[in-house]
Formats: C-alpha cells, structure tokens, sequence
C-alpha cells in the first residue's frame, strides 16, 4: 500500500515535533561550529509549517511538501531555509499530483529532494554538510525500493543512512557552510543540519508506522 496525503501532514507534525524536542541539541551542535540558530529557526519553521496547512488542508502529499517548501524559505532564516524549503519544493515536484506514492516514487522523490539541496548549496559527500545524511539517506532509498520494500522499508532505510550519516560527520573538517570558517577546529563536532535531517528522515519512517521512533542522530 501507498503513502497518501495523511502520511504527508503525519510527517509533518511529527517532523515539527522532533524540531521542538531537540531544538536543545541542534542549537548546541549550531553553536559549536556555526552561529547557534539551527535549533530555534528549524523549531519556528516547522511551527509554521503546521499552522500552513492547518489553515489551508492540502490534498495531495505533494501539496503538503509544497506548502511546507514555501513556508520554510519564508520563515527560517540562514542556510537552512532555502535548503530545506528547495529539498521540499524539489520532493513535491518529484511526487506531481499522485494522491498515493509507492516505493520507487518515494525513493526519487527523496532523490530529487537530495539534488536540490545539491544544486542550492554546492556540497559535496564528504564536506560535513546536510548532504552527508542525504546522500546515503537516497542510496539506502533507492536500495530498498529496487528490492521491493514497501514505502515504510524504503523511508526505515532512508532514516538509518541518515543517522549513520551524520554520526559520520563529527571527524570530519567542514568545507562548506559557516562551520568552514572553523578549518580543522570543526573537526570533532557532529554537523546539525545533517543531524536536522536524520531527525526529519525518522520522523518520515515514523509517520509511515515504523515502531522504531529513536534517534542517535543528536
Ligand atoms: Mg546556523
């Protein structure tokens, strides 16, 4: 069975959740090696992205992403808003006007979610950046959907990568983003947009029914 649009605003209410719960952490992973402010502009921008589609229900899980998509590059500041907001706009596109999403359209939604990111930030695997969580996240996606896991195996998969993804990141030295100011000194700190994104990847999972709801990604 499909992910329909219940999935979508499910995932977004518990996307908005884990950004209130580990606001804490992000902003301490932020403050490390960058400016302090993933954690509260994550936590106000998933806010606002509930009260978005509170207001105006959408009926398909593209139009979930998509209005999602346009309240974060709206309301979250710094580097996080035009890459989350381009991931989401990029995912929406990706899934059309499908009321139900199966795996393989799961899998290259997510894909086309990573490569937006790509295209707006100009990272590469391996530069301590959300697409370190990313990257494996569509790989891991891509996997499981050719081997015929359902949508809940394909966003568990993604969401494993993920967290194995960022945990990756704490030795390396940044080479994007606001953390490559740090040169070597951001060396030993985990990167909290690629922690952000673990976060929201296993709250897709969750909402799909996965009983596996932790994270070690913060
Ligand atoms: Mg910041």
């Amino acid at each position: 069975m499909g992910l329909d649009v219940n999935w979508a605003l499910d995932w977004l209410k518990l996307s908005a959740k884990a950004m209130s719960e580990h606001r804490m952490e992000l902003i301490e992973l932020d403050r490390a090696i960058g400016d302090s402010d993933h954690g509260e502009n994550m936590d106000r921008g998933f806010q606002a992205v509930l009260q978005k589609v509170e207001e105006t229900p959408p009926e398909t899980p593209g139009a979930a992403l998509k209005a999602a998509a346009m309240t974060l590059m709206s309301k979250v500041g710094g580097a996080a808003g035009p890459l989350y907001g381009t991931a989401y706009l990029r995912a929406a596109t990706s899934l059309g006007e499908a009321a139900d999403i199966d795996a393989e359209a799961l899998a290259e939604a997510l894909a086309a979610a990573r490569d937006g990111v790509v295209a707006r930030g100009k990272a590469e695997l391996g530069d301590k950046t959300m697409i370190d969580a990313w990257t494996p996240a569509v790989e891991a996606a891509r996997t499981a959907a050719a081997g015929g896991s359902d949508p809940l195996g394909v966003l568990e998969a993604a969401a494993e990568a993920a967290e194995t993804g960022a945990i990756a990141t704490d030795p390396l030295v940044a080479r994007k983003g606001r953390a490559s100011y740090l040169g070597e000194r951001s060396a030993g700190h985990r990167d909290p947009g690629a922690a952000s994104t673990a976060l929201l990847l296993r709250a897709a999972a969750a909402a799909a029914g996965s009983s596996d709801t932790g994270t070690d990604a913060v």
